[in-house]
């Protein structure tokens, strides 16, 4: 097959000696940025969604629907769609990206969604556009879903075309080559994700247990994985193999899809407090969404996406997992792995020793000390030295043949692009971008895909307020970076939603110390009586003092009825919803498989719901 752009990949070997180099050139165009931007004041608040839609074939005489690989070709075809149908004349309504699977794209509008509250609405449209278009594309055998993870990915007969096993890329036996885009950067970064850490990516899920699962349930591995090439599904219990799925490809991970928000800040400061706040808030968000409970035709035990990712993209080599006895040094503290929460809040760039955030930055960072020097050499404070040190430490995983060149020609910026890109915080700090013009801007990216537009609208706007009240109330959210690594975990679980408690800071003691209490997503939402206010009310109030006008405000506020809904359990999450479909459907024999019957009656009543019927999914399922 044919490459899609001009092939310049330098190889994983042929990069490493040049490791050090590259990274600081990288840091060095970062420095740059951050030096033309950090005195931009005043930019709008301009934000813009991401979706990512996932392509089906629906083959209605055998009742199969299976994933449909062939969407990389669509790319251009919906961009050129998109640009002959504005009627504004001005920029096209929405862009069109590659994404991690085949049977996978990504839309965005096609320019930012303004600062005004009337502006904020006009997120459902442009997502209903984008269905539409995407639609408008299909054959009569095709069909396209927002879905955070196909039932059974990894399942047998789950994609068309069928695609050879095992896969040459990951060494997968159960997500062909054919299923990852022919986009060479996800190929080079997978195939150095192997070369750098050595191994096999296996991760253990847990299967969720029901009346007839098998006790003692074994997901028998392949012959030639031996448990040397194992690697563990961190902290969620049990550790397999025993009643867990054995998951062998990144695509479990890079394979699912989520919905992202980016807000751009008036200034440097504003975005790293929002960077803050919104990065505490991520596992809060993370229950919230919930959308993938199955996987590879199994139920599982957890309810979210995020561990598949956050082993999926995971090239530590054993003593970067673990670090060494000494912790706290920069260059032997462990390595988070790339898909992650963060690493430290960054706090405000005052750096003397009666730092704010010092308190909370209680998980060691690993950096090189020489990425951190250089930092500080520029005029960074320490937190920002820390974060951007620690991004500028990893590898870079998609070496290319121009980076060895010219990247210290003014305004060069590939580099540091390219190592921005190869790490996923749920929080993202995004630094002026001069082709653009875009401003410091802040990157929500824990949230799960919903069904529905109207979902990921709710959700879209949710954040965008979230984001406004934030800035204008104030408020500390900050809890420990290891409760948030807790709370992470929490969030993944099953029903976390509504059984899950997360460490929340709740005040502060009459000597001054923080508060933490265990509160539920529900209490962080809709708030506490006599306690916390909650996120809802904080942005209700927020809205009462902006004067919007009566109709604007009760549109919003019916986004928002949605979200608090889903929160106090009046509705049911994505993962509730789809788990109660599976364990409620005929074919269903309450031993946690997800026939290709089940998966394809689930696929058709998730279709159903986005016709132009006025009740959700969620409305009809209790
Ligand atoms: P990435 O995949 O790196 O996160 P994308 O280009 O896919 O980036 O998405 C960026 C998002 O940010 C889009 O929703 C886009 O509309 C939005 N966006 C673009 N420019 C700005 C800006 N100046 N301020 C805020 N959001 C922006
Ligand atoms: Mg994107
Ligand atoms: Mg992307
Ligand atoms: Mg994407
Ligand atoms: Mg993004
Ligand atoms: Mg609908």
């Amino acid at each position: 097959q044919l490459p899609v752009e001009p092939d310049t990949r330098v190889s994983y070997e042929d990069c490493l000696p040049y490791q050090p180099v590259l990274q600081r050139a990288g840091l060095l165009q970062y420095l740059a940025l951050w030096r033309d931007g950090r005195t931009r004041a005043d930019d709008p608040l301009l934000w813009g969604d991401e979706v990512e839609y996932t392509l089906l074939h629906v083959d209605k005489d055998t009742g199969m629907t299976r994933l449909n690989c062939r969407l990389r070709t669509l790319v251009a075809e919906l961009n050129e769609a998109a640009a002959a149908d504005h009627p504004q004349g001005d920029s096209p309504r929405s862009i069109w990206h590659y994404e991690g699977g085949r049977y996978m794209v990504e839309g965005t509008p096609g320019s930012p969604y303004g600062d005004t509250f009337t502006d904020l609405l006009a997120v459902e449209g442009n997502l209903r556009c984008r269905r539409r278009l995407l639609e408008s594309l299909c054959h009569s055998d095709e069909a396209c879903v927002t879905l955070t993870t196909f039932p059974r990915l990894g399942a047998s007969d789950f994609m068309i075309p069928s695609g050879v096993l095992p896969s040459q890329l990951t060494g997968s036996h159960t997500i062909p080559d054919l299923a990852i885009t022919d986009h060479l950067r996800y190929h080079q970064i997978t195939e150095n994700a192997a070369k750098r850490c050595g191994t096999t990516c296996i991760l253990w899920a847990p299967i969720y247990r029901d009346l007839r699962t098998p006790i003692n349930f074994i997901d028998p591995l392949p012959a030639t994985i031996t448990p040397e090439n194992l690697r563990r599904l961190y902290h969620i219990h049990p550790p397999g193999p025993r009643d867990c799925v054995y998951l062998d490809s990144l695509y479990y991970g890079f394979g699912s899809c989520s919905l992202q928000a980016t807000v751009q800040m008036p200034n440097l400061a504003r975005a790293r407090y929002l960077y803050d706040q919104l990065s505490v808030l991520a596992p809060v968000l993370l229950s919230l969404t919930a959308a993938a409970p199955a996987t590879k035709g199994y139920l599982l035990e957890t309810d979210t996406r995020w561990h598949f990712l956050r082993s999926a993209g995971d090239d530590r080599r054993l003593d970067e997992m673990i670090g060494t006895a000494s912790r706290d040094s920069p260059t032997t503290a462990p390595f988070r792995p790339r898909y992650d929460s963060i690493t430290n809040y960054l706090g405000t760039d005052n750096d003397d020793a009666a730092d704010s955030v010092a308190p909370y930055n209680d998980v060691p960072v690993r950096y090189d000390p020489d990425h951190y020097a250089t930092c500080r050499q520029a005029g960074l404070d320490h937190w920002y030295s820390v974060h951007l040190a620690s991004i500028f430490t990893r590898d870079l995983m998609s070496g290319r043949r121009e980076f060895f060149h010219g990247q210290d020609a003014p305004g060069a910026t590939g580099l540091s692009d390219t190592f921005t890109a190869s790490v996923w915080p749920t929080t993202k700090l995004k630094p002026p971008c001069p082709r653009t013009g875009a401003g410091w801007r802040v990157e929500c990216r824990p949230m799960e895909l919903q069904y529905t537009d109207s979902q990921n609208a709710a959700l879209a706007v949710f954040v965008v307020l979230l984001a406004r009240a934030i800035l204008h109330d104030e408020p500390n959210f900050y809890v420990p970076i290891s409760h948030l690594d807790d709370n992470m975990v929490r969030a993944a679980r099953r029903a976390a939603v509504r059984q899950e408690t997360f460490s929340f800071r709740t005040g502060q003691d009459h000597e001054g110390a923080p508060v933490y209490e265990r509160l539920s997503v529900n209490e962080i939402i809709n708030g506490q009586s006599g306690g916390f206010t909650g996120l809802l009310p904080l942005i209700h109030t927020y809205l009462d003092g902006q004067n919007l006008e009566a109709v604007t405000r009760t549109k919003i506020n019916r986004h928002l009825a949605l979200v608090g809904d889903r929160a106090s359990g009046k509705l049911p999450t994505c993962a509730e919803w789809m788990r109660s479909f599976i364990q409620h459907h005929p074919q269903y024999h309450q031993d946690s498989i997800v026939s290709a019957p089940i998966n394809h009656d689930l696929m058709m009543a998730i279709l159903q719901d986005n016709g132009d019927s006025a009740t959700t999914a969620f409305e009809t399922a209790e």
